[in-house]
């Protein structure tokens, strides 16, 4: 496939529908080979069927992403495949409970950090030499608003979320100097199943449609990125700086 991304390989867990399952069609779309990873195989041989319609190719992954020695495999995977990554983007994530602090329950909390942070560390850590021995290695990790309003109820969802731009910041700090771009993304409310789980009231027809925000997420992508350790904020369309590091 011609394109933007012709012979490159983008790794994108949560695939199976929401932001994930429609940035790896566009990504696919753009020329690259998308590994695709989540839980529901019904979700990731739709996404297969899309991509395979329109001339691209993918490999399907269905793995639990708690469990962290499989992250292990799919990074030796893919370096035995390929030998480097192109594009990660660590999408997969959970709202947990919304709730007062003092309510959470220890399960729910730990269970919800292990998917949205240490797993998506594990992640980061097993494809790191892979994205360095690309020559334009992107990565993109879906946060959100939530990490910075830190609303009333959404503590656990909040700090989930501030952990991962933070270990962003600090992998972007730690790889400057190389080709390697890595950066945060916060998507905004979202026509998602997670968006209808925090919401339940809200009109669905009055977000934004996955499609239309992955396509804002795509050029995050592209090789002719120049931006790291930043977020972007899809409905700005821009990206937001934090605090050069002391
Ligand atoms: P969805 O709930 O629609 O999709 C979540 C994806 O994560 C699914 O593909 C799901 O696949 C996968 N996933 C969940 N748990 C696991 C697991 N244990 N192992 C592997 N995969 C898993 O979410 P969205 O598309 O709405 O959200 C995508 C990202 O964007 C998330 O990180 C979210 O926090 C963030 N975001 C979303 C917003 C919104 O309004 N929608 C707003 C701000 C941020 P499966 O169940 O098949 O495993």
């Amino acid at each position: 496939m011609t394109g933007h991304l012709a012979g490159r390989v983008a790794l994108v867990t949560g695939a199976s529908r929401g932001i994930g399952y429609h940035l790896s069609k566009l990504l696919a779309a753009e020329g690259a080979h998308v590994v695709a990873v989540a839980r529901t195989v019904g979700g990731l041989e739709e996404l297969d069927d899309e991509i395979k319609g329109t001339g691209g190719s993918a490999t399907l992954v269905p793995l639990d992403l708690t469990d962290m020695a499989g992250i292990d495999r799919l990074g030796g995977a893919i370096h035995e495949r390929w030998g480097k990554l192109d594009v990660l983007v660590a999408n997969a994530g959970t709202l947990g409970v919304l709730g007062p602090i003092g309510h959470l329950e220890a399960k729910t909390f730990d269970k919800t950090m292990t998917l949205n942070v240490t797993s998506t560390w594990r992640v980061i850590r097993s494809v790191d030499p892979l994205l360095r021995a690309s020559d334009a290695g992107r990565a993109i990790v879906l946060s959100s608003g939530a990490a910075h309003s830190c609303k009333a109820f959404w503590s656990l969802y909040a700090a989930s979320k501030a952990a991962e731009e933070a270990l962003v910041r600090s992998w972007a700090n730690e790889t400057i100097n190389l080709p390697l771009r890595v950066n945060s993304v916060n998507p905004g409310a979202t026509r998602t199943a997670m968006r209808a789980l925090a919401m339940p009231g809200e009109d669905p027809d009055t977000l934004p449609k996955p499609a239309d925000v992955a396509a804002k997420i795509l050029p995050l992508a592209l090789p002719s990125l120049t931006e790291t350790g930043k977020l972007f904020d899809v409905r700005k369309n821009r990206f937001l700086r934090y605090r050069d590091p002391e």
